[in-house]
């Protein structure tokens, strides 16, 4: 009897997790619609649906007109407001705190950016994190009774950042429960779940800036590897003659050699002349609209430097499409926003491919300013969709 019990339990998370699913993309559906897409009778999604309607997890929002005369589809949504999530993203020189509502959009944020140095004290940055988080949920009204989880994401190598006990203390100082992701692995799930535009789930998603790295997305979930290290595209050896030490340890690492810090430091080296391309030295914060209209003119100085740096990084995209044969590669970060950049890496990757391919490069639709939510998507997936809206499992 517990076996059947715990496996029509099993059953009801899966499909309350269906329904979820395709409210979280289409708001404003109809429960035959939501029957037609999964697969489950018009008289299942109506029981998950007044059971979810009950708990206030969604909302009927209006009807639409079904071309009969008298009879109308109520349509649904998710109440976005039912619960929210904690993002959380450290770096060696920022932190970002934020929260987001159900639908992975973001409420409040708020950044940190360490002077040199003063990073690593954990305790104090913990202390740091939790009194802004409770702050952010004050200031917003929110009851952290309805916060889900926190997740938190670290960018690259955290050095003497100990990671794994910033986790069991955020769960300790704030008892939620802790999610806890590389940020480019974060991101990519939030490009799965979250991004109406984003149809496939076999892509590689690279996220650059500062640092270079790429998820292998396979039917909507990340390919791990044994160390939780496949896909790291930056720390792939392109040049083992070049000067340069990656903070992995290597030589010749892609990163290294593309790294904003390294554009940083070139222009740097080009004299005051183009300094004010640099918006933040310690943050490698470029700017990349005057890169961009530098590059448009021509400018030869500059375009050497991103000529040369962005052609081994388009090797190792179009290397990375010959060896995991996805749908496309889905691009991330500020520089791709820019048409001149975007434009020379795409047709590099195309000119080292040639045309028995049909992968491309795309940009990704989310906003690429904010890494946090990331993973904030990533504990909305664990804690909330694939767990059918249940709080506790
Ligand atoms: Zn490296």
């Amino acid at each position: 009897m517990l076996e059947l019990g715990l496996s029509q339990k099993n059953v009801k998370f899966q499909n309350r997790s269906k329904v979820l699913k395709v409210l979280r993309k289409q708001p404003g559906i109809s429960r035959k619609d939501i029957s037609d897409q999964i697969g489950l009778t018009k008289a299942a999604i109506s029981s998950i649906t007044s059971e979810m309607i009950d708990e206030k997890i969604i909302v009927e929002t209006g009807n639409q007109e079904t071309g009969v005369v008298g009879r109308k589809k109520v349509l649904l949504e998710l109440n976005k407001d039912f619960g929210y999530v904690l993002g959380l993203t450290i770096s060696e020189t920022f932190i970002t705190v934020l929260i987001t509502n159900l639908l992975g959009e973001t409420v409040e944020s708020y950044i940190h950016e360490f002077s040199s140095g003063d990073c690593c004290d954990k305790d104090e940055v913990i202390d740091l994190i939790v009194e802004k988080a409770l702050y952010l949920l004050w200031m917003n009204g929110i009851d952290k009774q309805s916060v889900l989880g926190i997740g938190i994401s670290y960018i690259g190598e955290l050095g003497n950042v100990d990671i794994d006990y910033i986790k069991v203390q955020m769960a300790k100082k704030l008892r939620l429960k802790v999610v806890l992701s590389n940020n480019v692995k974060a991101l990519a799930m939030l490009q799965v779940d979250f991004s109406i535009k984003e149809t496939s789930e076999n892509f590689l998603f690279v996220k650059y800036g500062p640092g270079l790295g790429m998820a292998i997305v396979e039917s909507g979930t990340i390919i791990e590897g044994v160390d939780n290290k496949a896909g790291e595209i930056g720390h792939t050896i392109v040049d083992a003659d070049a000067n340069t030490t990656c903070r992995c340890g290597r030589t010749g690492c892609l990163e290294a050699l593309i790294s904003e810090k390294g554009i940083v430091e070139d222009i740097e080296k080009l004299g005051p002349n183009y300094s004010y391309l640099i918006i933040n030295k310690n943050l490698s914060i470029i700017d990349y609209k005057s890169v961009n209209e530098l590059l448009e003119m021509k400018d030869p100085t500059i375009t050497s430097i991103f000529e040369k740096r962005y052609d081994l990084f388009a090797k190792s995209l179009a290397n990375s499409i010959i060896l995991f044969n996805p749908e496309y590669i889905c691009v991330y970060g500020l520089i791709f926003s820019q048409p001149e950049i975007f434009e020379m890496i795409n047709t590099k990757v195309k000119g080292y491919l040639g045309f028995n391919t049909t992968a491309f490069i795309k940009l990704s639709d989310l906003d690429p300013t904010s890494d946090a939510i990331g993973v904030a998507a990533l504990v909305l997936r664990e804690l909330f969709y694939d767990v059918g809206g249940f709080k506790e499992v």
